[in-house]
């Protein structure tokens, strides 16, 4: 690092600096630090913004939705502006740790992480931070983790209530080791039991401050935090590794390697996702109203649409949201209908329509 960027460094952090577990050795370290945060929700955000004010180097966002009004009372980083133009969560949380840290790089990836891109997006980082409320993403984290001996850092928060343990593969137990299997497949627990914004921050300050001293080299307990907010407690509950694990003992990935579903009901959101069978970027900036297609609004991102009479959230890597529904047979004839005028427009080159009841 050049001498005039290091002593800006020691400016902006002469604070962090004092502390005698960090000093300037530690912040160069968080500097050249490279962090994965999967979802960039409530404690998504929390994170992200922690670690840029920390001066983490790099920060990588992942997460597939767009900012929602309800999103609003636990995302400090979130704005109503954010909700009106329809920002993608990981690219406003990008934009607005633009302006808080400009010497760090955000990379915002608009996705879901899946079983076939979590190795490429998770396995390039010194850690990574859970963001989500989806067990079934947490164990594909968890694989990869294990996989590539990558540290990371399990969240969970609901109501009053949160669940932090930082897993450190080799070392501690991971995820399978003391929940084998999730409690209930694909729960959305945030949008069913709600969640109150304060435990959002006890949760990813001790998730974050296990995150700094993991990526500075110091030894961290084996420990599950149990937070309780609403009596205002923290218990520290010993954890073992489970000498039978299926994963960290007997290599046996379960998630990895899988094929993902093409269509998915989005629980407790009323409404359908489908996948493109390919891949592709369609030039959103070019769609305009046509055959029963209306442009409600669009961004370089994602576009809202009204096709006969049904509204879509539209990514540019095709995925598409059906929205007031839970029947995948009519939201797989919306958008195959939405994707033959993608075609007709000239917007993509190739349509591999889904087949009802041939969903993969
Ligand atoms: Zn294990």
């Amino acid at each position: 690092m050049a001498v005039t960027n290091i002593q800006k460094l020691v400016e902006r952090f002469s604070r962090q600096i004092l502390v005698k577990e960090i000093g300037v050795k530690g912040q160069l370290k968080l500097a050249s630090s490279r962090v994965a945060i999967v979802g960039c929700g409530a404690t998504g955000t929390f994170e992200a913004e922690l670690l840029a004010r920390l001066g983490v180097g790099f920060i990588r966002v992942i997460d597939k939705d767009i900012v929602e009004l309800s999103n609003l009372h636990r995302t400090l980083l979130f704005t109503e502006s954010d909700v009106e133009e329809l920002k993608p969560k990981a690219i406003a949380c990008k934009e607005h740790l633009a302006k808080i840290n400009s010497s760090v790089t955000i990379e915002a990836v608009v996705d879901r992480l899946t079983p076939s891109n979590a190795e490429k997006l998770l396995s390039d980082v010194d850690l990574i931070l859970d963001g989500t409320d989806d067990m079934h993403t947490r164990y594909i984290i968890n694989e990869v983790a294990v996989k590539n001996r990558i540290p990371w850092i399990y969240v969970g928060v609901e109501q009053w209530y949160a669940t932090v343990m930082p897993i450190i593969p080799g070392k501690t137990p991971c995820l399978k080791c003391i929940m084998p299997q999730a409690p209930r497949r694909r729960v959305n627990v945030c949008e069913i039991l709600g969640v109150v914004n304060t435990v959002v921050g006890l949760a990813t300050s001790i998730a974050v401050s296990d995150a700094v001293k993991i990526l500075l080299g110091h030894d961290i307990e084996s420990r599950l935090y149990v937070i309780d907010s609403l009596r205002n407690e923290v218990e520290k509950v010993i954890v073992h590794r489970n000498p039978k694990c299926p994963l960290c003992v007997l290599k046996q990935y379960e998630y990895l390697g899988k094929t993902e579903e093409r269509i998915v009901t989005v629980c407790g959101s009323n409404q359908v996702e489908v996948i493109p069978g390919e891949n592709m970027k369609v030039p959103l900036e070019k769609l305009v109203d046509t055959n029963g297609l209306h442009v409600i609004k669009k961004n370089p991102y994602v576009a809202k649409l009204k096709l006969n009479g049904h509204e879509i959230i539209l990514f540019n890597n095709g995925r598409a949201l059906i929205l007031n529904t839970v029947d995948q047979e009519k939201a797989i004839k919306v958008f195959n209908k939405l994707f033959t005028i993608l075609k007709h427009l000239g917007l993509i080159k190739v349509h591999h329509g889904i087949e009802i009841n041939n969903q993969t």
